[in-house]
């Protein structure tokens, strides 16, 4: 998917967010960015340690919470390191780790493509927004039902209600965890009931219309939960949910890279 936004796309969609919704997805993707750290182990056998990571997301515009490396260069990204033998701080941005930690430009490449990868998951996230799309609801509150909080991570917890508070669509690996945790709790859209398949396409297109209608707008359909229940090919679906894409019809979706979402 090329999906890579510019960088005033980028800021034009931040924009549009509330407060709220932006200040969380800053906190996860310094948790990210601190995880990555710890895992990856960039600072091994340095006295450094990592302690901070800020982002201006109006760089290079905007006038105020700039950013700056030692070196006195304006940055987007800013990565608070304290020595662990003077205490001293050290503000830096990711292309200058190489000079002034005297790390490899190995691992300063893997810090850069570190920023990359979650800048790619907010802007999916940008991008969803943009389409009128929320937090689901819905599933989450399933999941809680069913009792499935016990088997998951405190940091997928944490980042669910987190996201359900500001009200954000999940992160892609997020949302396919909870789909997934769902589905292995036994929890398939025929348990409430599917109407008899139909072989004419008239019913058929009926049938699909009033299964989209148990989801709430912002949720996404599962193709292959529909497929079970309405016994038509994965072609035929298909057209029938671009069809569903116009506003002519009692339900509306929206694709979303490769998935669809109901809309209204
Ligand atoms: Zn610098």
């Amino acid at each position: 998917m090329a999906i890579d936004l510019t960088r005033e796309q980028r800021l034009e969609l931040w924009q549009k967010l509330t407060p709220l919704q932006q200040e969380t997805l800053q906190q996860f993707k310094k948790y990210r960015m601190q995880s990555i750290f710890l895992t990856e182990n960039f600072l091994k056998d340095e006295e450094w340690l990592f302690v901070d990571f800020k982002e201006n997301p109006l760089y290079p515009h905007g006038e105020e919470g700039k950013l700056f490396c030692r070196c006195g260069r304006e940055l987007k990204y800013q990565f608070t390191l304290v020595s662990e033998k003077t205490g001293e701080t050290l503000q830096l941005g990711s292309t200058h780790f190489a000079q002034h930690l005297g790390v490899t430009p190995q691992i300063a490449q893997q810090v850069q493509s570190g920023i990359h990868q979650l800048d790619r998951g907010v802007d999916l996230i940008l991008l969803r927004v943009e389409k009128e799309l929320r937090f689901p609801k819905r599933y989450y509150n399933l999941f809680i039902n069913r009792g499935l909080k016990k088997q998951c991570s405190t940091a997928f917890l944490t980042r669910l209600a987190a996201f359900a508070k500001a009200d954000l669509p999940l992160y892609e690996e997020d949302s396919q965890e909870l789909i997934e945790r769902l589905k292995k709790s036994g929890f398939k859209i025929d348990t409430i009931g599917p109407p008899a398949p139909s072989t004419s396409t008239d019913n058929a297109l009926k049938n699909l219309i009033s299964l989209i209608q148990r989801y709430e707008v912002g949720e996404i359909v599962p193709n292959d939960e529909l497929l079970t229940s309405l016994n038509v090919s994965p072609k035929d679906l298909t057209r029938w949910l671009g069809l569903l894409e116009s506003p002519k019809f009692p339900v509306q979706l929206k694709e979303v890279n490769t998935n669809h979402y109901r809309i209204r």
